[in-house]
């Protein structure tokens, strides 16, 4: 009998081998691949929109019959407009430190390479990379960093959250920061709330247990417990809006599918809020790291049929992409249900401001394009690129967020903030070639804002950003 037999079952549990219960996974794997589902019903019930169960999920993920499976990304494509219209969200990470203790194997940054480039951000550093951020257009960050009591401590975070915040270059401002750091205690996740953080991300890499443990042999986050258990402490220490997500290639797809999945129904169970976005990264190559060992490795199709199922089960979960994927496999993506998008990312310490070295990047990037390229590609094949930072700034975050989102009411808001924030990138960023791309799109986009008060009101502040007022927001 294996220890994970020793839990059952329970959404509702604080215990991580309860709420992720290898038993019930496996079950749910085995009930789905010996045929005991019925397509018609569950096509029928994701039509309308308010989600699935992990079961559910599974059995499209596995469905291989065609006509059921166009029948699929057509609902998934619809779900995608009736609640993101064509806004696609960008930000960019920013790394403060790459100096880690633990041993990841699927990373660079893991404590034994002892050829990568170590560097931790001084404020004065940060400061600079944040300018040459701002001056590309980016409004909301990701902040990464390794795990390193001494180069990468909560003070230190703290402080450079505050530093970024502080810094107003010409007409540019880092409007939301994202944090992904290792997982920590309430008190710490408290202070990150304090501090106005948005979304607090953790990657869970896979939820398989034995996978896990052999993938992370050694520092503080090889205790799966612990790092399971993170969004419930981040959750408690006030954070209500939390990111997950599983590092595709690590374990076999449909057990980290099936308990991502349950890991967003425990959230949802317990604290009355599922995950406000899933990642969805695949194991790319990087410097002392061997892709070939990795065999669970998945392909395009797979991967894009993995976003289409999600954008069903979770439909007002955001859906997240990062510049790992290449041009081809974004817009694919971009289609069928991803959300928001980095661009004109650098995945190494100060790569903003100074040219990258080729060993000290986290991973190799597909989509190596400018922010301005991407802004360009995006209105040129009719999405609305936004920077909007709006929600956690007007207090709609996790549940009442949620509650905005659900009733539909959200999309006034994401419209008009998407159209504002355009035309801000338009009037201080962008290249004459793009901004005629973002003419043609924002005079469409105008007429889709539902609500005619938000409209008229949207018109006024486009007027006032072209006499060079900022910031204004729904
Ligand atoms: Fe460190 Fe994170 Fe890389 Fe693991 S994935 S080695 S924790 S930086
Ligand atoms: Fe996101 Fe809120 Fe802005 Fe919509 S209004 S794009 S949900 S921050």
């Amino acid at each position: 009998m294996s220890l994970e037999t020793l839990f059952k079952y329970d959404s509702k549990s604080r215990n991580a081998n309860e709420f992720i219960n290898d038993d019930e996974i496996l079950k749910t794997i085995s009930e789905v691949e010996s045929g005991d589902y019925n397509i018609r019903e569950i096509l029928d019930k994701a039509s309308l929109m308010k989600g699935l169960e992990p079961k559910e999920a599974l059995a499209l993920l596995l469905c291989n019959d065609k006509d059921s499976e166009n029948e699929m990304f057509e609902i998934a494509k619809k779900i995608k407009l009736e609640i993101y219209g064509k806004r696609i969200v960008l930000f960019a990470p920013l790394y403060l430190s790459n100096y880690c203790i633990n041993g990841c194997v699927y990373c660079p940054y893991h404590a034994k390479n002892s050829h990568i480039a170590r560097k931790q951000l001084s404020q004065d550093e940060i400061r600079a990379e944040v300018i040459a951020l701002q001056d590309m257009g980016h409004k909301r960050l990701a902040l990464e960093t390794g795990e390193d009591p001494d180069y990468a401590s909560m003070e230190y975070l703290l402080e450079s959250i505050k530093t970024i915040y502080s810094i107003k270059h010409k007409n540019g401002a880092i409007r939301r920061v994202n944090v992904n750091i290792a997982a920590t205690t309430v008190e710490n996740y408290r202070k990150l709330k304090d501090a106005g953080i948005g979304t607090y991300v953790l990657f869970q890499e896979t939820y398989h247990k034995p996978t896990y443990e052999k993938v992370h042999p050694s520092g503080p986050k090889s205790n799966y417990e612990y790092h399971t258990e993170a969004m419930d402490r981040a959750m408690e220490g006030g954070i209500d809006d939390v990111g997950i997500g599983v590092l595709f290639g690590l374990y076999d797809y449909k057990y980290d599918f099936t308990a991502m999945l349950y890991h967003a129904k425990h959230l949802e169970d317990t604290f009355g809020c599922g995950p406000h976005t899933i990642s969805v990264p695949r194991i790319r190559p990087a410097d002392d790291v061997d892709v070939k060992s990795f065999p669970n490795a998945i392909v395009d199709s797979l991967f894009k049929k993995i976003v289409a199922v999600l954008r069903i089960a979770v439909p007002y979960t955001g859906i997240i992409v990062s510049t790992r994927e290449s041009q081809k496999s974004r817009e694919e993506a971009l289609e069928v249900g991803v959300s928001q998008i980095s661009g004109g990312s650098r995945t190494s310490v100060g790569g903003y401001v100074e040219e990258e070295e080729e060993n000290s990047k986290q991973f190799e990037i597909s989509d190596n394009r400018s922010l301005d390229d991407i802004i360009k590609w995006l209105s040129d094949i009719d999405y609305l690129p936004s920077f909007c930072t709006a929600c956690y700034r007007e207090g709609r975050t996790g549940d009442r967020f949620m509650a905005f989102a659900k009733s539909g009411q959200i999309k006034n808001f994401c419209q008009a903030n998407a159209i504002i924030t355009l035309k801000e990138y338009e009037n201080d960023y962008a290249k004459e070639e793009t901004r005629k791309s973002i003419d043609k799109v924002m005079a469409n986009e105008i007429e889709r804002v539902p609500n005619e008060k938000v409209k008229m009101k949207l018109v006024d502040a486009l007027k006032g950003i072209d006499e060079g007022r900022r910031d204004f927001k729904f």
